[in-house]
């Protein structure tokens, strides 16, 4: 049953030291934050709304889904699943003319261990790139390369701001009067 298979794994992986004690193993730019000590997965049942089989289920490590509405009730297995959310981060974006606060960079773990996907059914990770825009299913491999791709943007970031103050000094540094706004 793909539900003890689910469990067996989940339990191996509660096994697993969730933070690296030597240098980073994952790669050269892509190091994780460190990990926060996380209480014990919830364990709790659901019944199958097709078969209406007790279905036991262990969350994911980490899950900070609120299962309340699924415990003890009828759900489709396909819709049961876990995520664990980020800190939320928020910039002004100007897409109507206004700016607006919206979430930028959210990036989570979910696993939904019924999916049609059988990559889901293991835990992967989903980037909000800007409110409603994703990045889905992403293995450790595909995160990191992600994670590359935005710091070297951020290395050509960083230059433009160097340009910028250089620009703006060369700018103040001309006749007053070609200065919009400082001409006496
Ligand atoms: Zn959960």
């Amino acid at each position: 049953m793909a539900q003890s298979a689910i469990s067996q794994h989940t339990a191996a992986l509660s096994g697993i030291p969730s933070q690296p004690k030597a240098a980073n193993p994952y790669g050269l730019m892509a190091t994780p934050a460190p990990a926060v000590e996380q209480p014990q997965p919830r364990s709790w049942s659901f019944i199958d709304r097709v078969t209406g089989e007790t279905v036991e289920y262990t969350c994911m490590e980490g899950c900070t889904l609120d299962h309340t509405h699924e415990i003890g009730n009828r759900v489709f297995r396909e819709d049961v699943w876990c995520w664990t959310y980020a800190e939320p981060l928020s910039l002004p974006v100007n897409n109507n003319g206004s700016p607006e606060e919206l979430r930028v960079l959210d990036t989570l773990i979910k696993v939904e261990p019924w999916s049609e996907r059988v990559a889901e059914r293991l835990p992967f990770a989903v980037i909000e790139l800007v409110d409603d825009h994703f990045i889905d299913g992403l293995d450790p491999d595909g995160l990191e390369t992600v994670i590359n791709t935005l710091a070297g943007r951020l290395e050509q970031m960083r230059a433009t701001h160097r340009r910028l103050v250089e620009v703006r000094e060369e700018y103040r540094q001309r006749p007053a009067r070609t200065v919009r706004g400082e001409a006496v």
